[in-house]
C-alpha cells in the first residue's frame, strides 16, 4: 500500500473556502463579509501610515542585522507589550510578576498558553477548558491539539441575538473548582457580544468564588471602542483582583501586521519567584517549538509602542479602523429600521462591537444572500462590518431585507 493512502482528507476550512469562492465570482458587485481583516472604504488592505513610518525608521538603522532574538522574543517588545494590555501601573508589573514571552501572533499565544496549562496546570480531574459557545474555531482545534479537551459554556443568545448572562455564570457556577476558562477579552468573534463591566464584575466575582482559571484571548484590543485602555479594562480588573491568569495578545489587526505574525503571551503568577519558574518552563517549551520568534514586526511593534510620537499616531489609526466599522453598523442599522422597515429588531447590529455581527439571520438566509445577491458571508449569520463601506452598505442591506422577508 502506498505510504499515505490511509491519511483521511480533511474538508477545507470554511473561511478559507468562502474567500476562494468570492475570488471566483465574476459579479461585479461581489461582497465579501466573510474575512477577518480590516478593510478601508474601497475594500482594500490597509497599512497603517505609523506603520509605514516606523518601517521607514526600522530599514534606515545602518546597525539592522537578522541575528536570532532571545527564546523569549525582543525584550523591548515583550516589556511594552505588557504595559501596552495590563497597564503601566498594574500591580503585575510594579511587582515583577508578569511574564512575557513572544509568540507567532495570537495563534501562537494560545498555543503556547495551551501547552503550558497541559504540562504544567495542577489539573484535579481530565485537562478540559470551557469555550464561549460559540467562539473562534480555531481555540477547538489549538486545545485538543496538546490533549485539553473542548467544553463550552453558553455565551450567546439566538432569541435575543444578546449575551446569555445567567447561562454563562450558571455553568461558571456549576463547574468543577480550578476549572479553567477561555474568555474573549474583548470584541468577542464570531457574535460582536461582549459584557458589559458590570458583568464582567459578576463574572469575576464568580470565577474569584469557585478558584477557576481565566485564559484571556485578546485578539481586538482598540478594535472594540477605539480605546486601547478601554478595550483592556476587563483584562487589567481581573489582574487586580488577583484573578490567576494569562492572556493571549494579538497585533494583527490592531496594527494591521497580520502576516508579520507578531503576538506575545504574558502569565500572571501570584508571587515573583513563581513567574521566574514559570518564564524558565516558557522558554523550555518554546525553545523546542520555534526556538526564537520572528524579529520584523515585534520591531515595528517595539519602536511603535515606545515612541511617544509614533504611540499616539498608531491611537489615531486605530480610531480611524474603528471608526469606519462603527459608522458601518450606524448606516446598516440606519437603512434596514428608517429605510427599508425590514421585519425583526436590529439593535444587536449597533449593540455589538468590533469587527464581528452575529446578524440573527439562518443558515438558509445566509445562503440566499450568496447564492442570490453574492454577498459572502458564513452560515452562522455572521460578517465582518470592515467588509461594509459607504459604497456597498446600501445593497448589502436591500438585500439583507429581501433575504429576511
Ligand atoms: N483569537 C481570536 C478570537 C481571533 O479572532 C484571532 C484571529 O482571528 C486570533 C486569536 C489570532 O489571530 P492571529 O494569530 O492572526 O493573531
Amino acid at each position: 500500500a502506498e505510504t499515505w493512502q490511509d491519511v483521511p482528507l480533511a474538508p477545507p476550512d470554511s473561511i478559507f473556502k468562502l474567500t476562494a469562492a468570492y475570488k471566483a465570482d465574476t459579479y461585479p458587485q461581489k461582497v465579501n463579509l466573510g474575512v477577518g481583516a480590516y478593510r478601508d472604504d474601497d475594500s482594500k488592505p490597509w497599512v497603517l501610515p505609523v506603520i509605514k513610518k516606523a518601517t521607514k525608521i526600522l530599514l534606515n538603522d545602518p546597525d539592522l542585522d537578522h541575528e536570532y532574538l532571545p527564546i523569549t522574543g525582543l525584550p523591548e517588545f515583550t516589556a511594552a507589550a505588557a504595559k501596552l494590555i495590563l497597564g503601566s501601573d498594574s500591580p503585575a508589573i510594579v511587582e515583577s510578576r508578569a511574564v512575557s514571552v513572544q509568540t507567532i501572533s495570537g495563534t501562537g499565544a494560545n498555543h503556547l498558553g495551551a501547552l503550558f496549562l497541559s504540562k504544567f496546570y495542577h489539573w484535579d480531574g481530565p485537562k478540559q477548558i470551557y469555550l464561549s459557545d460559540p467562539t473562534w474555531a480555531n481555540h477547538h482545534a489549538i486545545f485538543k491539539n496538546v490533549g485539553i479537551e473542548p467544553l463550552t459554556y453558553p455565551y450567546y443568545d439566538p432569541k435575543t441575538i444578546a449575551l446569555d448572562f445567567s447561562g454563562f455564570v450558571g455553568t461558571l457556577e456549576s463547574a468543577a473548582p480550578r476549572s479553567v476558562f477561555l474568555l474573549h477579552a474583548c470584541a468577542h468573534n464570531p457574535t460582536g457580544v461582549d459584557p458589559t463591566p458590570d458583568q464582567w464584575k459578576q463574572i469575576a466575582d464568580v470565577v474569584i468564588a469557585k478558584n477557576h482559571y481565566v485564559f484571556f484571548d485578546c485578539a481586538y484590543q482598540g478594535f472594540a471602542s477605539g480605546d486601547l485602555n478601554k478595550d483592556a479594562w476587563a483584562v487589567r480588573y481581573f489582574v487586580e483582583k488577583n484573578v490567576p491568569l494569562l492572556v493571549c495578545q494579538s497585533f494583527a489587526k490592531n496594527a494591521g501586521l497580520y502576516g508579520e505574525r507578531v503576538g506575545a503571551l504574558h502569565v500572571v503568577p501570584p508571587t515573583k519567584d513563581a513567574a521566574d519558574r514559570v518564564k524558565s518552563q516558557l522558554s523550555v517549551l518554546q525553545r523546542s517549538e520555534i526556538s526564537n520568534p520572528p524579529s520584523h514586526g515585534a520591531r515595528l511593534v517595539a519602536l511603535i509602542l515606545t515612541g511617544s510620537d509614533l504611540f499616539e499616531e498608531w491611537n489615531r489609526d486605530i480610531k480611524t479602523m474603528a471608526g469606519r466599522i462603527i459608522a458601518m453598523r450606524k448606516e446598516l442599522y440606519r437603512l434596514l429600521t428608517e429605510e427599508f422597515h425590514t421585519p425583526g429588531t436590529w439593535e444587536h447590529i449597533i449593540n455589538q462591537i468590533g469587527m464581528f455581527s452575529y446578524t440573527g439571520i439562518n443558515p438558509d438566509q445566509a445562503k440566499a444572500l450568496i447564492d442570490k445577491a453574492h454577498i459572502y458571508l458564513l452560515s452562522s449569520g455572521r460578517i465582518s462590518m470592515a467588509g461594509l463601506n459607504s459604497k456597498n452598505v446600501r445593497y448589502f442591506a436591500e438585500n439583507l431585507d429581501k433575504a429576511v422577508r
